[in-house]
């Protein structure tokens, strides 16, 4: 098949190396005239595990493009994806659907045939039917509209769109559905997980399932805080309750909050969408106000841990500062909240990242040292705080980290690390929802 993908972010870019794996035609347009450059040159913008071996090899073999240059991509396509951003509403809590609307106006202009035109973009409900508005009248030709939301994990992303767990489909035209089917088909062939629904369904069920994760993480770190209260180990009740089925084990890890470019402006957009039929979601405005809250807990919990609200002369060490492991994504990252509370106190923050110190430093500037290399970032350091839990951080040299440091204090914001082991190792040990060890 032809297909045009709208969008080179971490969405469209691993769908449309995707779509070619599977010997589709494809052909990805971005407006960010350098970053299409950076691509055509073989440089991929942004980490994503095995992301780079995909896009060389469908681009050597002449099935993946890319350009800057909308309408030649759009002609004779199949299926056109739509994968712009939608972020967060200057104004508001609502999703900006500019990037859509610009899209969408460019590429009614653009077709020569029938096609699909598929937004896999996170749109709030509705945003289909103005889309088929939108092209309607800008169309010469026919076309079909169809909802087709991104389930994908930043940090394993091909993993997860190679092998989806489900492909929902949200189109009320046969024509669309049968296209949409057709792209899909290589995807599942051991098992038809492909979900076709009506579009607003779908537009709704993509925003559920954020909503859910989210809920499911704050519900999370609010016992923790009452684990600690009541001298119980959240370690201990997330195996208690996520052995049972219908509770299920994943996504019951309590930590610093959540971050990234999905969860919390998809959150605000569902609660705004509520708020603008008249209702109020107040599970997921309660998930959103904890994990504001939580955002702040690792940095209020250094100063207490010296004494006050000033941290001047002291040095913080950062391990960790990606949203998750695996990505260079710092979009709403709890670290950008950690470091810019730490710093304010007075702290001289150093931190490290394996992948995202260039992303955390375009958003931070110079408040916060990058160093080089894990155990370069505790030289001389009061506290090292734990922040996204990449994989070194798991079992690092304890002895090293105690003899680079000056002081004693670790605090471990994912609960990877022991606290016995660490006390007896001379540590003063901080977990989110745990017991401190006696000393
Ligand atoms: P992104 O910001 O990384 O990428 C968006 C890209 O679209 C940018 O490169 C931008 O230059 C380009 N763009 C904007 N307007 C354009 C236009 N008119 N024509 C061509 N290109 C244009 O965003 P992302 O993280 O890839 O997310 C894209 C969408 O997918 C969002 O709605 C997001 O909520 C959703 N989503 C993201 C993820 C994720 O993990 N990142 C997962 C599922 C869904």
């Amino acid at each position: 098949m032809k297909i045009a993908v709208i969008g080179t972010g971490y969405v469209g870019l691993v769908a449309g190396a995707g779509f070619a794996e599977f010997g589709n035609d494809v052909t990805c347009v971005d407006v960010d005239a350098a970053r299409v450059a950076a691509l055509a040159g073989g440089a991929i913008p942004i980490y994503e595990p095995g992301l780079d071996d995909l896009v060389h090899r469908n681009a050597a073999e002449g099935r993946l493009r890319f350009t800057t240059e909308l309408a030649p991509a759009v002609a004779g396509a199949d299926v056109v994806i739509i994968a712009v951003g939608t972020p967060q509403g200057n104004y508001g809590l609502g999703a900006n659907l500019e990037q859509v609307w610009t899209a969408g106006r460019d590429v009614a202009r653009a077709l020569t045939g029938f096609a699909v035109i598929a937004t896999k973009s996170t749109v709030p409900v509705g945003t289909a039917d103005r889309l088929k508005e939108i092209l309607a009248a800008d169309s010469a030709h026919p076309f079909a509209v169809a909802s087709n939301p991104e389930f994908l994990k930043e940090g394993d992303a091909v993993n997860d769109f190679m092998k989806p767990a489900r492909i929902i489909i949200g189109c009320d035209d046969e024509r669309g559905i049968a296209a949409m089917r057709n792209l899909y088909a290589p995807f599942v062939r051991t098992a038809d997980r492909v979900l076709v629904m009506d579009v607003r369904s779908a537009e709704l069920s993509k925003y559920a399932a954020n909503a859910m994760l989210a809920t499911r993480i704050s519900f999370m770190n609010e016992l923790a805080r009452l684990a600690e209260m009541v001298g119980a180990d959240i370690e201990s009740v997330r195996s208690g309750i996520g052995s049972d089925p219908r509770i299920g084990s994943k996504f019951l890890f309590p930590g610093p909050g959540f971050g990234g470019s999905c969860f919390p402006k998809d959150i605000r957009a569902l609660a705004h969408t509520a708020h603008g039929h008249g209702i109020e979601l107040s599970v997921v405005e309660a998930a959103d106000r904890a994990n504001e809250r939580q955002k702040r807990l690792l940095a209020s919990r250094v100063r207490q841990h010296f004494g006050g609200a000033s941290l001047s002369g002291r040095r913080v060490a950062l391990w960790g500062l990606a949203f998750k492991p695996g990505t260079d994504d710092v979009r709403e990252s709890p670290a950008l909240a950690i470091a810019d509370d730490l710093a304010t106190a007075g702290a001289e923050v150093t931190a490290y990242d394996p992948a995202a110190a260039d992303t955390f430093r375009a958003q931070m500037g110079d408040r916060v040292s990058i160093a080089s290399d894990m155990y370069a970032a505790l030289d001389g350091a009061d506290a090292l705080v734990l922040v996204t839990e990449w994989k070194q951080f798991r079992r690092p040299d304890f002895p090293r980290i105690r003899s680079a440091m000056r002081g004693t204090a670790l605090f471990d914001g994912r609960n990877i690390w022991n606290p016995a082991e660490l006390t007896a190792l001379g540590f003063h040990y901080y977990g989110i929802g745990r017991p401190r060890p006696p000393r």
